[in-house]
């Protein structure tokens, strides 16, 4: 069984004017697809592993038994399928406001809009390319940060819950170099918190 590209629930343009279409569409039939055809070049060796979701193959990454180039393969590429799957499905216009995740948010971070500031400074400062990560950690606690590359939380034994692309493939046709701009108009598209 090969891993295949998931359709977006929505149209590519469906995110103007914050997320233009152009980029939204190089991004998943591109970019993603990318992503889908490693991960599957990196298991072809492996039958048994191929039918186990990408997160387990994350989660159990340092056990897998697979030559090492194949571990890096399927770190990079395997994290690269599920993080955009979630960053997808986290800017789907049809989602609604979670009350029992704001009300966490809340709890955890002081307020929405500090938890925000704090998450959108933690991916101004990202380094290079990578991710920013809200995530739901070993004790249930929510808590942020930065991974570098397409290395994922489920590597940690964390489950993440809002993933924000900071690869500049994800912004640089509309904003260049304008990472600040990029993620306030991401927050416009993010309608569960
Ligand atoms: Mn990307």
């Amino acid at each position: 069984m090969k891993h295949t590209l998931i359709e977006l629930p929505y149209a590519y343009n469906a995110l103007e004017p914050y997320l233009d279409g152009y980029t939204m569409e190089i991004h998943h039939s591109r970019h993603h697809q990318t992503y889908v055809d490693k991960l599957n070049a990196a298991l072809e060796k492996y039958p048994d592993l191929q039918e186990k979701p990408i997160e387990e193959l994350l989660k159990n990454l340092a056990t897998l038994q697979v030559e090492e180039t194949d571990r890096t393969a399927i770190r990079n590429h395997g994290g690269g399928v599920i993080n955009h799957n979630l960053f997808w499905q986290n800017m789907n216009p049809a989602n609604i406001a979670d009350s029992q995740l704001i009300s966490e948010i809340n709890h955890t971070f002081k307020s929405l809009e500090e938890f925000k500031k704090a998450f959108t400074d933690s991916a101004v400062k990202l380094f290079g390319s990578g991710w920013t990560f809200l995530v739901r950690n070993e004790q249930n606690q929510l808590e942020f940060y930065n991974l570098s590359n397409q290395d994922s939380p489920y590597s940690k034994n964390h489950t993440p819950i809002l993933a924000l692309d900071i690869w500049e493939h994800a912004y640089y046709l509309k904003f260049q170099n304008k990472r600040v701009d990029y993620i306030e108009n991401w927050w416009k598209v993010i309608k569960m918190i």
